[in-house]
Parts: structure tokens; C-alpha cells; sequence
């Protein structure tokens, strides 16, 4: 029999971007000596619910979707997390997801426990309409999870605002008067905060700038590689230029583009948005999304999917810094070969929580009815990531982690602690 002082092994863990999120959070619960029981219980979700449901499609025809909502944790308060529409979404993806979203909340000290949730569909491929339909069907089968005090989901993957807006409707509509804080992410007209489109973008900046001073890398001019071109890939790239350093490469999922003097940001946006890709910039080489992740750049910043540098290609990758704009872009053995390289990597639960600190502040600003203007939500931003990167680090010094494994220690001794004083019920 097993007792609570046995460690928990990475054999009981499963497959996948969950057995990455599993591995992180064993290293670091059995560094911590957290005792079996608490380790047992954080390594599984709260709940999780899956959902078949079906929609009209405009031809008249039906087809059905499989979508999910995951809690991880509720023990530091209501569940947040992102709503991901993707072809690959799966139930071990939500998790992983889910298990990151309650490390990150406890990190930045926001009073939220973690979820996430997902539909497997390319977004892409349905019509403005079907959409609509598919939004409000999945999110009337998942408002037994949803509450402004039970879990308030947010814009990820493949969502945005406009999605968000049909959420927070079909949620009021059933309650009969409008719940803007239900969610987060929405359109300022509806009550969501003025800086939340801008704010995952723009804390990666933030952390990336306060990084370079910290770790002595150059700033004006540095050299920038951004994987990902969507709310925080674009965000980021444009506000790195804006804060001076010399974006050479951006991608998304068709390709990328290389130009050594830097990119213009603001008019690859606009080349995007009228082509639908960053693909066939004027003036700019192709670049593959592997070729890009390997340039010889100052600063690389992941903004895709989880999984992009692993054991494969991480020996190969000559950034000075990588700033994880995405969740879980790095993998376990990668995370290894680039300390040994000297690679300092912010890790993603600290480098892209601005998203989550302004879902934070939209949130406060619904509850209380009351909203602060764009100067105040950012300087708040500012006050709060630098301050977390600085707390990392010195957690990082005074133990000799990397600053992933500081992050990771920080957050998980935070919920621990939560889950000890709350006990157990009954
Ligand atoms: P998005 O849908 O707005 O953009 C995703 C971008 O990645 C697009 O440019 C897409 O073309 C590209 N992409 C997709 N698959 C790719 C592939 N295989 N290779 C290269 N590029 C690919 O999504 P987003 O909201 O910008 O999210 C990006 C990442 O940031 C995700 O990991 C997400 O979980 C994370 N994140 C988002 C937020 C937020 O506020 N939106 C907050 C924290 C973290």
C-alpha cells in the first residue's frame, strides 16, 4: 500500500501535452515534498465535462461537434481559462491547458483556480453564421460549469471578442438580464475592459524588455523571431518594433516571412488581414515555421501551439531568450538542452499572463460596474508582470532553477498552501 510520503512517478501520469503538464508539476511538487495526497489531487482535474452537440449548418444540414470545459483547480477561486476552437483540440490538450491556466492565476496572484475549454472544429471553414450557432449551442451545453463566481471563460486559439459577445448573450438570455462578467475578452461595448485585446501581446513585450535589463541583452535593435501571427503573436511582434527592437521574422500556419533590415509590422498586419496570411509579404524571403524557430535572433517568441521546441530541434535553436507568447511551446527535454546552451526561456505561465491579468481587471471593472481608462489598466499591467518576473528570478537565484521550474515552484507551493488551509470536506 502507498502511503503519503511515497512520491508520485511520472508512470502514473498519461500521454501527451498532459503528460508534459504531469511531468513539470511532479518535478516540482517532489522538490516542494508536498505529500502524496495533495500531489494526487492536483495531478487530476476537478471536473471535466464533454459535450456532443449538434448544429444547422447553412446547406440545411446537421452536423455534430465534440467540445469540452475543464476545471482543474477551484481551490484559489473561480475557474478561468481560454475557449480554443481547433481541429486538434482534444480532452488531454483542454487539460494540460486547464492545469497551466491554475498555475499561472496562482503565480500573478489572481484569486482564480484554472480551467479551459475547447471544440474540435477548424473555425475557419464555417460560415459567419454557423459560427453563431455553434457558439451558442456549445455554450448552452456548458453554462452548468459557467458563472461570474464559478468559472468565466475567455478568448484562446481560434476565438475571439465577437465569440466571447455571443457567449455572454446566450448566458444572460437564459437568466432573463445581461451577465457581462460571465466572461472575459468581449468587446468594450458590452462591458469588457478597454487594453484586454492588446494586453497578452503586450505583456510579452513588457516581460521580454524587463528580461533583456535583468539578464544584460541587448534591447534597441535586438533581433526578434515570432511564431504565430494571431492576437498575441501579432501584438507582440508589433509592440517589440514600437519599443525598438528589430523584428526579422513572423509566421502562422501557412508559412513565414524573413526580412534581415526588420519587417513593418503594422503593414504585415494589414497584408494579413486582406490575404488571410503573412504568406507572400512584399519585399520579404519565405520562411518555413522550423526554419524560423532556428534563426540566429536575439529574442524568439513562440505564439502558436504547444509542442513547437523539443528534443529535435532544440539543440539548433540560437536565440539568446525565447518568451513564451504560447502555452506550453516547450517540452520537458528541450527545456533541458536549452539551459545547458545558456538559453534563458521565460517561461509561458509568466510571459503570457497579461492576457489573463487584464481578464482579471475586466472582470473586477464588470462586478463593480465602475471602468478605468486604457492608462490605468496598463500601468497596472506593468506594475504587476514586471514585479512577478522579478519575484521569479529571485526565486530562480536563491535555488538555482531555471526560471520555468522558479515559476512552476512559486505557483504550485501558492495552491498547495490554498488547498492546506481550506482542508479537506467534509
Ligand atoms: P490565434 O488563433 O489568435 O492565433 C494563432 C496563430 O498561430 C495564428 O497566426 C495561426 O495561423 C498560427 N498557427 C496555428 N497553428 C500553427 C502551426 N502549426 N504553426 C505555426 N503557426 C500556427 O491564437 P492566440 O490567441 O494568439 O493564441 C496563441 C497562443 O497563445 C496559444 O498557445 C494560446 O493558448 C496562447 N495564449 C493566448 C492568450 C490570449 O489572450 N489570446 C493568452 C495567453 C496565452
Amino acid at each position: 500500500m502507498q502511503v503519503d510520503r511515497d512520491p508520485v512517478t511520472v508512470a502514473e501520469a498519461v500521454d501527451d501535452p498532459w503528460t508534459m503538464a504531469l511531468r513539470q508539476f511532479v518535478q516540482v511538487a517532489q522538490r516542494l515534498g508536498l505529500k502524496r495526497g495533495i500531489q494526487q489531487y492536483l495531478m487530476v482535474p476537478e471536473r471535466e465535462l464533454t459535450v456532443n452537440f449538434p448544429v444547422k449548418m447553412d446547406d440545411g444540414s446537421v452536423r455534430v461537434f465534440t467540445g469540452y470545459r475543464v476545471h482543474h483547480s477551484l481551490v484559489r477561486g473561480p475557474a478561468k481559462g481560454g475557449i480554443r476552437y481547433h481541429p486538434a483540440v482534444s480532452l488531454h490538450e483542454v487539460r494540460a491547458l486547464a492545469m497551466w491556466m491554475t498555475w499561472k492565476c496562482a503565480l500573478m496572484n489572481l484569486p482564480y483556480g484554472g480551467a479551459k475549454g475547447g471544440v474540435v472544429v477548424d473555425p475557419h471553414t464555417l460560415s459567419r453564421d454557423e459560427l453563431e450557432r455553434l457558439t451558442r449551442r456549445y455554450a448552452a451545453e456548458i453554462a452548468v460549469f459557467m458563472h461570474p463566481h464559478g468559472d468565466i471563460p475567455a478568448p484562446d486559439v481560434g476565438t475571439n471578442a465577437q465569440v466571447m459577445a455571443s457567449i455572454m448573450d446566450t448566458y444572460s438570455m437564459h437568466r432573463g438580464h445581461s451577465i457581462p462578467a460571465v466572461v472575459t475578452g468581449k468587446p468594450v461595448v458590452i462591458g469588457g475592459s478597454v487594453g484586454r485585446a492588446e494586453a497578452t501581446g503586450r505583456g510579452v513585450m513588457l516581460v521580454a524588455r524587463e528580461a533583456a535589463r535583468l539578464f544584460g541583452l541587448p534591447w534597441e535593435g535586438a533581433t526578434v523571431a515570432v511564431q504565430g501571427f494571431g492576437n498575441v503573436g501579432s501584438v507582440a511582434a508589433r509592440l517589440l518594433q514600437e519599443a525598438g527592437c528589430r523584428v526579422v521574422a513572423v509566421s502562422d500556419v501557412r508559412g513565414g516571412i524573413y526580412a534581415d533590415r526588420g519587417l513593418d509590422i503594422a503593414a504585415v498586419q494589414q497584408h494579413a488581414a486582406a490575404t488571410g496570411s503573412v504568406v507572400g509579404f512584399p519585399g520579404a524571403a519565405a520562411v518555413s515555421n522550423a526554419e524560423l524557430l532556428e534563426l540566429p535572433v536575439t529574442i524568439l517568441v513562440p505564439a502558436a501551439l504547444e509542442g513547437q521546441i523539443t528534443a529535435a530541434n532544440a539543440s539548433r535553436i540560437r536565440a539568446r531568450m525565447i518568451v513564451e507568447g504560447a502555452n506550453g511551446p516547450t517540452t520537458p527535454e528541450a527545456d533541458a538542452v536549452l539551459a545547458r546552451n545558456g538559453v534563458v526561456v521565460v517561461p509561458d505561465i509568466l510571459a503570457n499572463a497579461g492576457g489573463v491579468v487584464v481578464s482579471y481587471f475586466e472582470w473586477v471593472q464588470d462586478l463593480q460596474a465602475f471602468f478605468w481608462d486604457e492608462a490605468e489598466i496598463n500601468r497596472r499591467l506593468e506594475r504587476l508582470m514586471v514585479q512577478a518576473l522579478h519575484q521569479v528570478a529571485a526565486t530562480a537565484r536563491a535555488t538555482g532553477l531555471d526560471l520555468r521550474q522558479a515559476a512552476l515552484q512559486r505557483a504550485v507551493q501558492r495552491v498547495a498552501e490554498a488547498l492546506t488551509v481550506r482542508g479537506i470536506y467534509p
